[in-house]
């Protein structure tokens, strides 16, 4: 390979040394996972800006041979890696990758379509409106997020983006009852658990930063937003003038695995109007076995629903399920026409969708190939093994921290997220607690034997174990309980 012939190999798709070249990145990769365990999880050590001196400063002159390539990406790319993958890796919420994953971003990458209307590449819109539609089934969505029930989904980047959009489409919405002026009294509500990505989105589509409401949870309710306190906090804007627009219910916060009540809080939407958005980024996955279904529950009084395939459902990033009750509520809000898009009549009585107008951008990539490549090659049932066995793998490092009195568990594990801490002691305060589990946690990531990261919760540092790695076997979470109570040991002692 080291003879190529470059001029071939960098001006044209040329399906030889393509095929060559491309078998030669799927080689480094498999030996990649085959040796994962053997990488620290995290850089440990990177420093900031002690990376980039190991690149030349100029970009090459003349083209270089893959090997090479590899070879780099081996020797400076590789130790200046987190790795996601890795099946000791407890941080945020995991990014899966899989097989079947990596063969349908293959497949999208590879065809490099960009189909942002239908005309553009008419099987990657109708697939995508199959996998979005068979997603919803698995996930026990109301009909009327399913295409046939006069709804639909599409496939995004992320749960940012998607957010937004629904974001804008609210505020539209709005603004063609109440006029353009009303922007600036329109109120969005969310939690102190919400993901930030809610107010960011809110600040993009014009809502005055004052308008963003943080309501406040509590240890009772498990930190999940409380219908009582929406209803306040709307009585409270109306009485002033404000025009309550949008909620935010989270099913598994970003922070503690929190669940706020859906049903409840689409009453109190309905009741005033409001647009509902139900965020299931990561636990939205866990829908898909029956026994989490019931979080969903009042699913059908939401305008809008999302869940990533690419955190917890062995979709590589990346890969983003939105589903609005009307898509004329989104496309009203995001559809340009410019004559150089002007779609084909179709000729025939349905009119085509173009996903253009469901977004923001206009380029997109082939996501749904992807996501239907994952869903026929693991199947529903295997999926929901998949889940499960995260589950219980979680439960079991659950009960293993509840049993250890020196530690204790902060909030009941939903999923496959355990939230917890060394515990206080007689004779130290609250700062040397927090000190304590700071330290805990650096040690445990410093080893570069596992990573996890913190939450702050009611002001307490707390640590997570996000379970959900698509390498990770229990053997994985046993040596992380282990390593933890080895740390412990070397700061509090023995048990
Ligand atoms: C991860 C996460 C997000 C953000 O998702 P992106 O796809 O990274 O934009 C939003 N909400 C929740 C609850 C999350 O866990």
């Amino acid at each position: 390979m080291g003879s190529l012939p470059l001029d071939d190999a960098l001006f044209s798709l040329n399906p030889d040394t393509f095929a060559e070249e491309s078998t030669a990145v799927v080689d480094f990769l498999a030996r990649y996972y085959r040796d994962i365990e053997r990488y620290p999880v995290m850089a440990l050590d990177a420093k900031p800006g002690s990376i980039r001196k190991v690149f030349p400063d100029a970009a090459p002159e003349t083209g270089e041979s893959m090997d090479r390539i590899l070879d780099d990406v081996q020797r400076d790319v590789l130790p200046g890696l987190t790795h996601w993958q890795s099946p000791s890796f407890f941080a945020y919420f995991q990014a899966n990758a899989s097989g079947a994953g990596f063969a349908g971003e293959m497949l999208s990458t590879g065809l490099n379509v960009v189909p942002f209307m239908w005309k553009a590449s008419p099987v990657a819109t109708e697939l995508e409106q199959v996998v979005v539609d068979w997603m919803a089934g698995l996930l026990g969505l109301p009909e009327l997020f399913c295409f046939a029930g006069g709804g639909g989904g599409v496939l995004h980047g992320s749960t940012c983006e998607a957010v937004v959009c629904t974001l804008a489409a609210a505020r539209d919405r709005a603004i063609s009852r109440l006029g353009h002026a009303a922007i600036l009294r329109m109120v969005v509500y969310s939690s102190d658990q919400t993901h930030a990505t809610f107010q960011k989105g809110a600040r993009i589509v014009g809502i005055p930063p004052a308008n963003f409401r943080v309501l406040h949870t509590t240890a009772e309710s498990g930190y999940g937003l409380s219908a009582d306190t929406v209803r306040a906090a709307v009585e409270e804007d109306v009485a002033r003038g404000l025009v309550p627009l949008y909620l935010c219910a989270t099913v598994g916060t970003t922070g503690l695995g929190a669940i706020d009540p859906v049903r409840e809080l689409g009453q109190v939407a309905r009741c005033y109007g409001m647009w509902l958005h139900i965020d299931a980024a990561y636990a939205g996955s866990a829908a898909i076995c029956p026994e989490f279904r019931c979080h969903l529950d009042g699913a059908e009084l939401a305008d809008s629903v999302s869940m990533n395939p690419h955190k917890w459902f062995l979709t590589n990033m990346d890969c983003c399920c939105l589903w609005v009750a009307d898509p004329t509520a989104l496309t009203s809000a995001l559809s340009t026409d410019p004559e150089y898009l002007k779609n084909v009549g179709s000729g025939g009585d349905v009119s085509p969708i173009d996903y253009k107008d469901w977004q923001i951008a206009l380029s997109r990539r082939f996501r749904a190939i992807k996501l239907w490549v994952v869903l026929r090659r693991y199947g529903a049932a295997g999926m929901r093994n998949y889940i499960r066995r995260h589950v219980r793998m979680a439960e079991w490092f659950e009960l293993a921290v509840v049993a250890d009195e020196r530690f204790e568990v902060v909030v009941p594990r939903n999923f496959s997220l355990v939230c917890f801490r060394l515990r206080p002691r007689l004779g130290i305060d609250d700062d040397e607690v927090d000190g304590l589990n700071r330290q805990l946690l650096a040690a445990v990531n410093a080893s570069g034997r596992a990573f996890m990261t913190h939450f702050v919760m009611d002001g307490k540092f707390v640590i997570r174990l996000a379970v959900g790695g698509a390498m990770t076997e229990m053997r994985h979470v046993r040596d992380v309980w282990e390593l933890l109570k080895e740390k412990a040991n070397e700061l509090v002692g023995g048990s």
